[in-house]
């Protein structure tokens, strides 16, 4: 157990201190729990272990030192990586210990480690995150959760921490199918907003001018008025990535084949995003689709034509 435990509060351990993990571990740390951290980057921890958490060569004696795990890891593989084989999570696990993955990942691949993680005695929820890095550093984030309801009774203290709007979907991978729903809008709707604007500039209808009278009317939402500003402003710094953005679209478009779910126009934004990527710019946020829309109508939405 790690030594900082003077709290009464269970020990958490948090793997994965990326842009999203970084600041949900600090959170934890300034809500009084006692934290044990792991990450493949060592450069990763020192925000953390300066912060007062201790950090662990492994994810097995990690899970060793916690009450409870948190992953928050990029893609599928990074969580089986972390999670199996004889250094992983579940190899140091005890009986009824809680271990939750707030990682977006492939629902598929959520049922699978679940199910694993029960061969051990241990329990797995899935709770991907809505709210990007601002919700993260302001404990406000949406968490959808998948797996069983008492042990998220038992945990949501600690997800309270990190999270306001928290939901239980049903069964492990219900939180992550929930997540690429939430994925399948907001991309969809990045694509319709640069469409729309990319065509109020090609018809020399100033693009500031419709996306302010749109965002008083039916139209409104959270991404004409973030997204469509970064269009105008030609901001593409990150934010959310599109290497992210793409991986979540094929996380989306698995389970539509693995559930039987045609999803026509996520395809369709799946492949402009890969022109994204194929451009070489995976790092940039995934407000830059408009760039790839601007190409094929010879216009730029920042500049209205004249
Ligand atoms: P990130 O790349 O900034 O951070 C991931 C961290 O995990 C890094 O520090 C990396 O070193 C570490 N890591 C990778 N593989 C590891 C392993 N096997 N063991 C231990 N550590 C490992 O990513 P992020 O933006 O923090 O995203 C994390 C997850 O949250 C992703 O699934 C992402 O889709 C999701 N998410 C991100 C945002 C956002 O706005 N950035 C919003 C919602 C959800």
């Amino acid at each position: 157990m790690a030594d900082q435990a003077t709290s009464s509060l269970p020990i958490v351990g948090f793997i994965g201190l990326g842009i999203m993990g970084r600041p949900m571990a600090l959170n934890l740390l300034r809500a009084g729990y006692p934290l044990v951290v792991y990450d493949v980057v060592p450069a990763a921890l020192e925000p953390l272990t300066a912060a007062g958490a201790v950090a662990e060569a492994s994810p097995a004696a990690l899970a060793r030192a916690v009450d409870v795990v948190v992953l928050c890891l990029p893609d599928s593989p990074d969580v089986e990586a972390a999670m199996t084989g004889s250094e992983g999570v579940l190899a140091g696990a005890a009986r009824g210990q809680i271990i939750v993955d707030m990682s977006t990942i492939s629902p598929v691949t959520a049922r699978a480690l679940a199910a694993q993680a029960a061969e051990v005695g241990a329990i797995l929820l899935d709770a991907p995150v809505s709210g990007g890095q601002t919700g993260a550093v302001a404990g406000t984030l949406s968490i959808m959760v998948g797996g069983d309801a008492a042990a998220l009774d038992t945990v949501r203290p600690i997800l309270e921490v990190m999270g306001k709007t928290i939901v239980h979907l049903g069964d492990s991978g219900a939180g992550q199918v929930a997540k690429a729903c939430n994925q399948i809008v907001i991309a969809v709707t990045i694509e319709a907003v640069a469409e729309a604007m990319v065509l109020a500039a090609k018809a020399g209808v100033d693009p500031a001018k419709v996306r302010e009278v749109l965002l008083g009317g039916y139209a409104y939402s959270r991404v004409l008025e973030g997204h469509g500003e970064r269009f105008l402003t030609r901001n593409f710094t990150p934010g959310f990535r599109t290497r992210l953005q793409t991986k979540d679209l094929n996380i989306g478009l698995e389970a539509g084949r693995a559930y039987g779910a045609p999803l026509p126009a996520t395809a369709l934004v799946q492949q402009l995003y890969g022109a994204l990527m194929a451009r070489g710019d995976s790092e940039l946020d995934h407000a830059a689709l408009v760039t790839v829309l601007e190409e094929l109508a010879a216009v730029t939405v920042g500049e209205p034509a004249s």
